[in-house]
């Protein structure tokens, strides 16, 4: 360690629902953290999320308490839509260059209002909701965005394309709209690093016996999450993404592309079976005469009520669970079929189905593996983020002064990821005191020669 003083000053890559708790219980604790996001808002996947398995919080409602008391939070330094760029230095004295993306908005005299939002003439593709929903060329992420400032996408906007258009510059009422805003890179000092990077779910592309992605009404399962959510693309109806017909035959698929190594996902993705259960009993909330099926190799449901919840799937939403594997999912008419074996029977079965969910696997979230490289930190071949010791030291890396949480080191659900965040805390928090102790030492060492 450097002969100056170490910082106690935290720096947290990833502002989802891992992030903001590490940030949260660092901050509370006292000291000052910086939290770099690379999209414009915080709060990660959960943000995208319905109700949670296996209580059905409304995912929003129990999260927006965080990304609030995060925002306005006097020692969180909330650095968003901005990405790490180089980390020199080392455990004590890390000096993380950031860049920052241009916005196009000058988001200190911004004052949120989202009339710029409201008057863009241009609509693209969503991503946040998965492809379902639009949003406008200058955009925040939903509603409850924290900070509720918009960006600028450049790729849409008509300006940027050669148009004349500069409606949101004509009436943003305090002028935020800065159209020749420049990125900018800062840098930022911090003791300790926490990863919370999360995750990224695998494309559907890459699947071929469900479509490649190609098929209107093959979804997964973040697609299904938003068709969920009251302020989702559909508030909250289940519609066929091809008509907007209420699907009455839905059938789930898990496992679609997890454990299979010749996909390079030899791994199981953990929060699938409990997900798809989810997903099965909140179609029957909404299309109570539809019925729900689900293609399984086997239910994993550990965890605290999770067997139940599954159970309750099953018997009081009378889900059809199919054990075995689809073979081929392809449009018939205006309906999807869906083939495949039931092993329990072992029959073929054949289904007409009005839509079909995938559960594919979560895999590192992007600019993990990139951050690992550039940090000297281990990630295993799928990209997750490797312990020190994955018994005994679970959330420290093999660089001092850099500990992880979250989906970037494994697939995990919220309750996981939350303990593990407040043990990355924990860990950075005694470092503090450590050095606090010596400092402490070394200064009672001084009054003693004087
Ligand atoms: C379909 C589905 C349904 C689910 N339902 C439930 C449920 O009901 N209950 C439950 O407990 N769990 C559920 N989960 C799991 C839950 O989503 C995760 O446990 C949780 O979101 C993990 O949080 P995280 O903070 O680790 O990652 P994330 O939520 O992925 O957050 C990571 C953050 O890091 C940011 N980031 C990524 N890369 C970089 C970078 N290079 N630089 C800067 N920032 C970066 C991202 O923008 C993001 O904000 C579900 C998952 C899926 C796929």
């Amino acid at each position: 360690m450097q002969d100056k003083e170490p910082i106690t000053r935290a720096l947290i890559i990833g502002a989802g629902i891992a992030g903001m708790q590490a940030a949260l219980d660092i901050a509370n604790s006292g000291y000052e953290v910086v939290l770099v996001d690379k999209l414009p808002s915080i709060g990660g996947r959960m943000a995208q999320l319905s109700e949670t398995f296996p209580t059905l919080d409304c995912a929003q409602c129990i999260l927006t308490p965080r990304t609030v008391e995060v925002g306005h939070h006097d020692r969180i330094k909330l650095v968003t839509y901005s990405e790490v760029e180089e980390v020199a230095g080392q455990v004590g004295d890390f000096r993380v260059r950031i860049r920052r993306h241009p916005a196009y908005v000058n988001w200190d005299a911004c004052t949120g209002c989202g009339l710029c939002q409201e008057k863009c003439p241009k609509r693209v593709v969503s991503d946040f909701e998965r492809g379902l929903g639009r949003r406008k060329a200058i955009y925040t992420l939903s509603p409850q965005a924290v900070p509720n400032r918009p960006v600028l996408d450049r790729e849409s906007c008509l300006h940027f394309q050669g148009d004349r258009c500069r409606v949101c510059e004509k009436v943003c009422p305090v002028g935020a709209i800065d159209l020749e805003q420049e990125g900018n890179t800062i840098e930022e000092r911090a003791g300790c690093i926490v990863m919370a990077t999360g995750y990224d779910l695998y494309s559907m592309d890459r699947l071929g016996e469900y479509g490649h992605g190609d098929l209107a009404n093959v979804i997964d399962g973040l697609a299904f999450e938003r068709m969920l959510s009251a302020s989702g693309p559909t508030a909250g109806k289940i519609l066929r993404p091809s008509d907007g017909a209420e699907p009455k035959e839905v059938v789930f698929v898990q496992c679609a592309g997890s454990r299979d190594p010749e996909l390079g996902v030899p791994y199981c993705s953990k929060i699938c079976c409990m997900s798809t259960a989810k997903h099965a009993m909140l179609y029957k909330h909404r299309v109570p005469d539809g019925q729900a099926y689900v293609f399984y190799i086997d239910v994993r449901s550990a965890g605290k009520h999770y067997e139940e919840f599954v159970v309750r799937t099953v018997e009081e939403n009378r889900t059809i669970y199919l054990r075995g594997k689809v073979s081929r999912v392809f449009e018939e008419g205006d309906k999807v079929a869906v083939w495949g074996v039931d092993t329990l029977s072992d029959r073929q079965v054949e289904i007409s189905a009005d839509l079909v969910v995938l559960a594919t696997p979560m895999i590192p979230g992007g600019g993990t593996v990139q951050l690992a490289k550039m940090l000297g930190l281990h990630a295993d071949e799928a990209g997750f983020l490797s312990e020190f010791d994955a018994s005994m030291q679970p959330v420290e890396t093999l660089r001092a002064g850099v500990f992880m949480a979250g989906a970037c080191v494994g697939p995990k659900d919220i309750p996981e990821t939350v303990a593990q965040a407040s043990g990355a805390a924990a860990k950075v928090l005694s470092t503090f005191a450590r050095w606090g102790k010596v400092a402490e030492g070394e200064a009672a060492a001084r009054a003693e020669d004087l």
